[in-house]
């Protein structure tokens, strides 16, 4: 069965890598990177989804940024859709926020880092903790409509500096934080030889209780956990159209140029198997 391991899928949402290559090689990658990137020319089977009731479109990659075309593509699906955007940060400079916020179509820009400039640019690259602080800066200096979200694996060897991090970086700034549970899939996995999961893991529950606190402590921000149950509540959209979940290992769920696609996707929503969903 193809869909068995969906659970409740988001009915409104997909996630659509626009490349699966990235300038990054981070040890926790949860993508299967290869070299494929979406074609400019397949950008009108993408509007199947807004009949099929998508209404936001998070723009991922890899690093989107790697594709060339990646405004061409944000500008072609702010006409139907409204958009995420989850990039590393790395591309991203004060005109590049300007060229997204003059798009009231994309609601939320989502970017990665792990905790202190140390630990964060032993995991990312040198020189990108300072890249997504720069941003930061930027963005709480200008006036911005769109949302900024932060995203933050948490594992053994930074939950316990995670609160000190979010003081000095995050706290009072205006943006979202994420924390996400380290999953088991993707490049990770495949770097699974030399990499002691076991003992890097902590369990989803941990980490909502973690953020329960320090929502307590820190009133008025904006603190979330993402746990495994949620993540695999997410439909996911490659470069060459296949619809997938994202969770366990990307289980394919058809083409989105099948003839077939739009009968199967029906059928999950009057299943109901897909819900609503969140970032
Ligand atoms: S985690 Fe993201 S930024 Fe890092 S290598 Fe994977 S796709 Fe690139």
């Amino acid at each position: 069965m193809k869909y068995q391991n969906l659970g409740g899928i988001m009915t409104d949402y997909i996630s659509f890598s626009i490349c699966n290559i990235c300038n990054l090689c981070c040890p926790y990658c949860y993508k299967e990177k290869d070299e494929h990137i979406f074609k400019i020319e397949n950008l009108i089977y993408l509007k199947k989804l807004k009949d099929l009731g998508i209404n936001v479109i998070n723009i991922s990659g890899g690093e989107p940024y790697c594709n060339p075309n990646i405004h061409n593509i944000l500008e072609e699906l702010s006409e139907s859709f409204y958009l995420y955007l989850s990039s590393n940060g790395l591309l991203i400079d004060k005109k590049e926020l300007d060229y997204i916020n003059q798009n009231q179509k994309i609601r939320l820009l989502s970017l990665p880092l792990y905790g202190s400039r140390k630990y964060n640019d032993s995991i990312t690259a040198q020189g990108h903790f300072d890249k997504i602080i720069s941003i930061i800066k930027a963005y709480k200096s200008g006036a911005y409509g769109f949302s900024l979200k932060i995203n933050t694996v948490v594992t053994k060897d930074n939950l316990l500096d995670l609160e000190r991090f979010y003081v000095e970086y995050l706290l009072g700034k205006d943006v979202i934080w994420r924390l996400f549970e380290l999953q088991f899939k993707g490049d990770f996995k495949l770097r699974s030889s030399s990499v002691d999961y076991a003992n890097m893991h902590i369990d989803g529950k941990i980490i909502e209780g973690f953020a329960q606190k320090m929502n307590s402590l820190y009133r008025d921000e904006k603190i979330f956990a993402g746990t495994k149950t949620d993540l695999k509540n997410v439909l996911m959209l490659e470069p060459n159209l296949d619809v997938c979940t994202s969770h366990p290992d990307y289980v394919k769920v058809t083409n989105l140029l099948s003839e077939d696609f739009e009968v199967e996707f029906k059928k999950l929503q009057e299943d109901n198997h897909l819900i609503c969903g969140k970032y």
